[in-house]
């Protein structure tokens, strides 16, 4: 008898066996690799002074039209890695100082890693966080949340119509909202130690659209009514930059959307961050070029 090999994963539930061919996220069944390098530009409590332990999966299973990302995320550019080259990246991380190790867009690769983060999370002793656009199957949050200590998910749409045109996911805001409530479930409220940074519990992001502040507004008092003032922080964020593809929207946000949503934030009460309305979008964008992926010499 032949296993059934088609992934149904996360919510796509595309059934591609990826032995054979990728799924609609890009992956295929080895771990798919940009970038490995201490990261600046995360929130405070992520990146602190010495930088986070930023690892880059390769593909996306939400591809939105507007990512700033899309080498990675719709050209699927990356290398193959093995679990035991995986294992080593972490530590290297860890030997240049890193406060955590990041897990950027890990969604399709839950089963491939958890197993690696099992066998090492006592040795590496750093908080383990789980960055990602929120669009995540409850088996993605069961497996993740074995080792997952900070999660980092957007919530990016309330108007589920909003979510088919510019990431083909009309169900977003119910999947989003549910899996973001298995975090809160598993990591209790936010713990941040002595020097600030995030130990235990769940930070969401929020990234202003251009035209779309209703869908933002209606994005907090949703998180607001789910999770309370304190069960979350929240990170507000204005960077979005046109990227030229079709349908993304093609202007960035003016200060009365980015002021009109972050009123509604400091209403809700929550405690979190907010970018400034010029943040250049290009500085929270590295490189990608398999930087700390391959083996050293
Ligand atoms: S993780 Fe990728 S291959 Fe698996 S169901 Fe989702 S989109 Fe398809």
């Amino acid at each position: 008898m032949t296993r059934d090999r088609r992934c149904t994963l996360c919510p796509r539930r595309c059934g591609a066996d990826r032995a054979s061919r990728p799924g609609y996220c890009g992956a295929g069944d080895a771990i798919r690799l940009a970038r490995a390098m201490p990261h600046h530009w995360e929130e405070p409590c992520i990146s602190g002074t010495r930088g986070s332990g930023a690892i880059f999966f390769s593909g996306c299973t939400l591809r939105c039209v507007f990512c700033q990302n899309r080498a990675i995320s719709a050209e699927n550019f990356g290398k193959d890695v093995t679990p035991d080259r995986f294992r080593e990246i972490c530590f290297e991380l860890k030997a240049q100082g890193v406060h955590n190790i990041n897990l950027v867009t890990p969604d399709a690769y839950a089963e491939l890693i958890v197993p690696v983060l099992e066998e090492i999370k006592e040795e590496l002793a750093l908080p383990i966080v789980v960055n990602c656009g929120g669009y995540l199957s409850p088996e993605q949050v069961e497996r993740f949340g074995r080792v997952t200590d900070v999660w980092l998910p957007d919530f990016k749409y309330a108007d589920g119509a909003l979510a088919a045109r510019l990431s083909g996911a009309g169900d977003y805001p119910e999947v989003a909202l549910a899996a973001i409530r298995g975090m809160v479930a598993r990591a209790g409220k936010p713990v941040l130690d002595a020097d600030g940074i995030l130990q235990k519990g769940v930070l969401v992001r929020h990234l202003v659209l251009p035209g779309q502040r209703k869908n933002s507004i209606a994005a907090v008092e949703m998180l607001r009514g789910a999770f309370g003032s304190d069960g979350i922080l929240l990170s507000l964020m204005a960077q979005y930059t046109p990227n030229g593809a079709d349908g993304a929207p093609a202007r960035r946000i003016t200060t009365f959307e980015y002021e009109s949503v972050l009123e509604a934030v400091v209403a809700a009460g929550f405690g979190g961050y907010c970018q400034s309305p010029d943040s250049a979008g290009q500085e929270y964008t590295p490189e990608f070029g398999l930087q700390g992926v391959m083996e050293q010499a």
